[in-house]
């Protein structure tokens, strides 16, 4: 999982505060028009470098197979539907078997089970890069010497977005054995992560 590092672009700042429909409805994100929307996915798609905010796979500006995504779901958290820092956008998992797709067809986005994303008071968010490792076989594990309540949340976060779906276990041990050869061959991490551009947390 990426590590939120979110900027809100101006053009929804001024949406928001200068259009009508919208301060006649605020935070409601299907008010929202079909040219906002797009914009809004291309700007965080480059904030994510092309990658899923939740499982790292490339993915194209395909309105078919990714989607913005509240991580925190827009029928629970009404006061979050238009909030920036709330919106990601995830690939559809395979016809929702992993990321985003998978996670709202469970229970909504809690604080006390899963990694603080987006907690009520933002000073306390969390970092997944400080939870999350990817060991040889390509599966995404706890980080070791996690604190218990970390580590718990951390496992029941990757099942919340089935991150070890076994297609992506299998997409990031070959990335990991391929980094090795690249390796010894004499490059370094970053010339290798720009030939793949994606899973850029395996490579860290
Ligand atoms: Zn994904």
């Amino acid at each position: 999982m990426l590590d939120l590092n979110k900027t809100e672009p101006q053009f929804f700042i001024d949406y928001k505060s200068n259009d009508k429909n919208y301060k006649k409805n605020p935070n409601n994100y299907l008010k929202c028009g079909f040219a906002i929307k797009q914009k809004l996915r291309q700007s965080i798609l480059e904030e994510q470098k092309g990658q899923c905010f939740y499982c790292e796979k490339k993915i194209e500006n395909d309105t078919e197979k990714i989607h913005i995504d509240h991580i925190k779901q827009r029928a629970c958290f009404h006061n979050l539907e238009c909030e920036y820092k709330n919106m990601v956008v995830s690939c559809n998992g395979n016809g929702g078997n992993h990321c985003g797709k998978y996670k709202d067809n469970q229970e909504k986005w809690d604080d006390t089970k899963f990694i603080k994303l987006i907690p009520e008071n933002s000073q306390l968010s969390e970092k997944p890069s400080a939870f999350f490792k990817y060991v040889g076989n390509g599966k995404i594990k706890p980080k070791k010497k996690l604190t218990d309540d970390k580590k718990e949340r951390a496992e029941n976060t990757i099942k919340y977005l089935n991150l070890n779906f076994p297609d992506l276990v299998n997409a990031r041990k070959i990335i990991l054995y391929q980094i090795d050869i690249y390796k010894q061959q004499g490059f370094n991490i970053k010339t290798i992560l720009a030939l793949y551009r994606e899973f850029e947390s395996v490579f860290k």
